[in-house]
C-alpha cells in the first residue's frame, strides 16, 4: 500500500520540525508527514556528541521565530538545543507526524499524476516501503550522516593510540590526562581544542593554515536586560533583530573594507594572545568571510592558550608514527589520541535520487530559485540556511514560502508549480562562494545560482524578507495543471 500525504518532509532536525510547524499552522487543511532516516530527532544536535558540541551562531536567530529562545547562554550547548527542539515538538504536537527511522531513497515524480513517489528504507529491517505525496519539501541538512571528510594520512595505520572523527564520537573515548592532538582550525576544532584541555594531559591543535578566530560573550548583556523588562515573545523579536541587523552590518562593512575588518579582527585576537602568536596563528591569508569566521564564546580558545594546556601548531603533516605526528618541518607530536577534525561532506539533498517522468535529474544541472527550489524541478523544495548568518533565519522564510505556494495552488486549483528559466540568458556561479576546501570539493556536484534575482542566493535575510514574504508568487513560476510533456529544463 502506498501511503499518500499532502507534503513529505525529509528530515526531523531543526528545519523538518519547522516545517511541520509552518505546515499546520499556515496550511492546516494539508496533511503531512515528516519522514526521519535516524531512530531520533533533532539531525546535527542529536549526531554530533563530541565533547564541548555547542553552537556558533547565537540562538536568537538559531531558533524558530515561533518559539523564544530563553535560556541564559546565547551561544548554547549541543543537550539544550536538542531539548529545545524536542520541547518544540511536543509543544505542537508535531512529533506524532514524525515517522523515525524512515530513510528517504528516491522520489520520482510523474506528471499525469502531478504526485511524487518517494522510496523509503525503513526500520533495522529495512523493509522497503513507498509514500506519495503532492510536495516534496527536503530538509534533510547539507552533509553526508554516513561519514565525515577526512583526508588519507600517510602510515594511520601504525598509529597505536586512538583516531577519532568528531562526526562519530566514540562513547568510551577517555582522553584524561592523554596528550590530544586535533587536527584542523575549523569550528569544530576551535569547540574541541578547551573543553579536551580541560581533562588532557595536554592539547595540541594542528593546523594547515589559520583561521579568523573572534570571541563573544556566551551570554547577551542586552538579552538578559530585555528578557527581565519585557514579555518572553516581545523581548525574543527584539533580540532577534537586534543579532540580525548587527550580524549583516558587521559581514557588509568586513566585505566592504576588508583590510580594515582583518586589523579589527587581528587585533581583538592580540589582546588575548600577543602580537607574535597572532602573527604565527591566526593570521589568514585571505580575507574575513572569504571563509566562515570561527566564533569563541568567552575566549574560552585563548584561554586554554594562555594557560598552557593547549597550544597551535601551523605546519604540514608528513605521516602519522606509531607514537604520533611527524610533520613536514621535521617537529614530531606526540599523541595518545588524534581527532581529525578535517571536516564534512557536503551533501545536498541527502543523496536522494531524482527522476521527473522517468529520467534521472542531475541537480547539478538545475538553478536555484530563491535559495529553495530549482529550475524545471516541480513541486520540490529544499531548506538551506545562511552561510554567514544563523541557518534557521533562512530555514524559517523557507517554509513561509512553500505555504504561500501550497495556498496560492489550492486557491487557484492547480497542481504543480514549477520554477522556469524560459530561456532567459543567465550567468551561472556556484551554489557558494565560499573558498574553504569542504565547500569547492563538493560544488561540481551542487546546483548553480544565477547572476541575478530569483535565481541568486543573497545570503541577506532582510532582502529575502521581502522577496520571500512580500515578492511576486509568478516571479519565473509556471503553475499548471500538468500534462504530460515540458519536464525538461529550457535551455
Ligand atoms: C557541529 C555543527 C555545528 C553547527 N552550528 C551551527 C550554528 O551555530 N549556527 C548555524 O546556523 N548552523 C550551524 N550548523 C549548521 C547546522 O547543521 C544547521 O544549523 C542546522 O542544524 C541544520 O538543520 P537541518 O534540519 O536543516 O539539517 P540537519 O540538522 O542536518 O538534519 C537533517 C535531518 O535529515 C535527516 N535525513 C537526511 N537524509 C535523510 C534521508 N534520505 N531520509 C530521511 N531523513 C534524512 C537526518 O537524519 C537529520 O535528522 C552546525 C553544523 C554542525 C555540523
Amino acid at each position: 500500500m502506498v501511503e499518500h500525504f499532502d507534503v513529505v518532509v525529509v528530515g526531523a532536525g531543526i528545519s523538518g520540525i519547522g516545517a511541520g510547524y509552518h505546515l499546520q499552522t499556515r496550511c492546516p487543511d494539508r496533511s503531512y508527514v515528516i519522514l526521519e532516516g535516524r531512530e531520533a530527532i533533532g539531525g546535527t544536535w542529536d549526531l554530533f556528541r563530541y565533547p564541548g558540541i555547542r553552537s556558533d551562531s547565537d540562538m536568537y536567530t538559531l531558533g524558530f521565530g515561533f518559539k523564544p529562545w530563553t535560556a541564559a547562554k546565547a551561544i548554547a550547548d549541543g543537550p539544550s538545543i536538542l531539548a529545545y527542539l524536542d520541547e518544540t515538538m511536543r509543544e505542537n504536537g508535531i512529533d506524532r507526524k514524525v515517522r523515525l527511522h524512515h530513510r528517504v531513497l528516491s522520489a520520482k515524480w510523474s506528471t499525469p499524476d502531478a504526485r511524487w513517489t518517494v522510496e523509503v528504507e525503513r526500520g533495522p529491517e529495512r523493509e522497503r516501503v513507498q509514500f506519495s505525496c503532492n510536495f516534496l519539501h527536503l530538509c534533510s541538512g547539507y552533509y553526508n550522516y554516513e561519514r565525515g571528510y577526512s583526508p588519507e594520512f600517510a602510515g594511520a595505520d601504525t598509529f597505536a593510540g586512538r583516531i577519532v572523527h568528531p562526526q562519530f564520537w566514540p562513547n568510551d573515548l577517555d582522553y584524561a590526562d592523554k596528550r590530544v592532538v586535533v587536527i584542523g582550525s575549523g569550528a569544530t576544532a576551535v569547540t574541541l581544542v578547551p573543553e579536551m584541555a580541560k581533562q588532557a594531559a595536554h592539547v595540541t591543535m594542528l593546523q594547515r593554515s589559520p583561521t579568523y578566530v573572534v570571541s563573544r560573550p556566551s551570554e547577551d548583556a542586552v538579552a538578559e536586560w530585555l528578557k527581565r523588562r519585557l514579555p518572553p515573545k516581545v523581548a525574543y523579536g527584539a533580540v532577534r533583530w537586534k543579532n540580525v541587523l548587527l550580524g549583516q552590518f558587521f559581514f557588509s562593512r568586513t566585505r566592504k573594507y576588508p583590510a580594515k575588518a582583518k586589523e579589527r579582527i587581528l587585533g581583538w585576537a592580540r589582546d588575548h594572545l600577543g602580537e607574535e602568536t597572532v602573527a604565527k596563528h591566526f593570521t589568514p591569508t585571505y580575507n574575513p568571510w572569504d571563509q566562515r569566521l570561527c566564533l569563541v564564546p568567552d575566549a574560552d580558545l585563548f584561554g586554554a592558550l594562555k594557560r598552557g594546556d593547549a597550544s597551535v601548531v601551523t605546519d604540514h603533516i608528513d605521516r602519522f608514527t606509531p607514537t604520533g605526528i611527524r610533520l613536514k618541518s621535521g617537529e614530531e607530536l606526540p599523541a595518545d589520541v588524534i581527532v581529525t577534525a578535517t571536516g564534512l561532506e557536503l551533501q545536498l539533498m541527502a543523496g536522494i535520487e531524482l527522476s521527473i517522468d522517468g529520467t534521472r535529474v542531475d541537480p547539478a544541472q538545475s538553478l536555484n530559485y530563491k535559495g529553495m527550489m530549482f529550475s524545471d524541478i516541480p513541486n520540490l523544495a529544499l531548506s538551506f540556511g545562511y552561510t554567514n548568518a544563523s541557518w534557521t533565519l533562512k530555514a524559517d522564510l523557507t517554509c513561509g514560502y512553500v505555504c504561500r505556494l501550497l495556498n496560492t495552488m489550492r486557491d487557484r486549483g492547480v497542481r504543480q508549480c514549477t520554477p522556469r528559466l524560459d530561456g532567459e540568458p543567465m550567468e551561472e556561479v556556484p551554489f557558494l562562494d565560499f573558498t574553504s576546501g569542504y565547500v569547492t570539493r563538493a560544488m561540481d556536484k551542487f546546483p548553480k545560482q544565477g547572476s541575478k534575482a530569483p535565481w541568486k542566493l543573497h545570503q541577506n535575510y532582510t532582502k529575502d524578507i521581502i522577496a520571500l514574504k512580500y515578492g511576486s508568487i509568478d516571479d519565473h513560476m509556471e503553475f499548471s495543471n500538468p500534462e504530460p510533456g515540458r519536464t525538461k529544463r529550457a535551455a
